[in-house]
């Protein structure tokens, strides 16, 4: 039997709408959401990705700001724009769009925005309040995960996932999520021995990996509710297309649960972002 394929694009569509309202309220009190996004240097993803997030932010009403620096840019000029930012009543979440370029302490970086101000969650004292089970700001993608799961009536409590990767933006923070959802977690990464042996066990299986079609039907559960994080560009002669880190045709197959590349916890993504910019003026504004 064909597994059902979760629609990211059409439950990311719904929350979207539901933010406008909100977005609209706290605009009559003079506190439209604002959220600023920090670009450095030309990386073209990066750009997609920036151009992304501030359409997505105009879409529903939030104010957005999108600085651009070039990739020789001292750092000094960054941090020192951070925290005018940081004071900036207009702006609600901060962002800066990572790989940034050699030279930058990226860590550094990331601790120079106000932990109120850091929508992707990415700040140690925010990472910490998440490892703790009492979130300020979740990681856009692992909590995009966690609604899909929710929306779809997965509750992960008594279950034992797997999530393959243990990178600070998806792995490690979507198990961390699923341990504060009730689940038993393995995490698995390059390291990992016997990676089949673990995945079979997963009733929900989180692939986080960057390796197109890297699970395979062999490697699922029966039944399973497998979460493909993947975004992959297969090179020119396989059609150039996004392939996820999961072999879809052949994973469905085994699968009750499955999301699609694209299509699946892409829009996902943005569309947390989105809603950590409107939480974070909501409590801004309640203060
Ligand atoms: P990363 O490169 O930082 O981490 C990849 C992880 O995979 C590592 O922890 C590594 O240990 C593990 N890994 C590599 N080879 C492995 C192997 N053979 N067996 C087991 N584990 C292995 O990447 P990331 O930032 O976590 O992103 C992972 C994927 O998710 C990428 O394709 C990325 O493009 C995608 N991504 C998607 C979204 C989205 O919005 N859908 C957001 C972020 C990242």
């Amino acid at each position: 039997m064909s597994a059902h394929a979760i629609d990211g694009k059409t439950l990311a569509e719904g929350l979207r709408a539901s933010f406008k309202a909100r977005v609209a309220a706290l605009a009559a009190r003079g506190r439209r959401p604002g959220l600023a996004v920090i670009l450095v240097g030309e990386d073209p993803a990066s750009q997609v990705y920036v151009r992304n997030k501030v359409a997505a932010c105009e879409a529903v009403g939030l104010f957005s700001e999108k600085i651009v620096y070039p990739a020789d840019v001292e750092p000094a000029t960054v941090l020192a724009r951070i925290a005018d930012l940081n004071a900036d009543p207009k702006i609600h979440g901060i962002l800066v769009q990572l790989p940034l370029p050699r030279h930058f302490d990226e860590k550094a970086v990331l601790e120079a925005i106000a932990p109120e101000k850091d929508v992707d969650g990415f700040h140690a004292e925010n990472v910490g309040a998440l490892a703790q089970g009492n979130p300020r700001f979740i990681p856009c993608t692992p909590y995009g995960v966690m609604k899909m799961l929710e929306a779809n009536g997965v509750d992960p409590a008594g279950k034992e996932a797997v999530v393959i990767g243990r990178s600070n933006i998806v792995g490690k923070p979507m198990a961390l999520l699923l341990i504060n959802a009730g689940a038993t977690v393995t995490v698995c990464h390059s390291r990992t021995r016997e990676l089949a042996a673990h995945t079979r066990r997963a009733d929900i299986l989180v692939a986080a990996v960057g390796k197109p079609r890297f699970v395979t039907a062999g490697m699922v559960k029966p039944g399973a509710v497998v979460i493909d994080v993947g975004i992959n560009r297969l090179p020119p002669e396989e059609g150039g297309k996004l392939c996820g880190d999961v072999d879809f045709a052949g994973v469905r197959e085994v699968a009750s649960l499955i999301t699609p590349v694209p299509g699946g916890v892409g829009p996902m993504t943005i569309t947390m972002l989105l809603a950590n910019t409107v939480e974070a003026a909501e409590r801004e504004a309640g203060r």
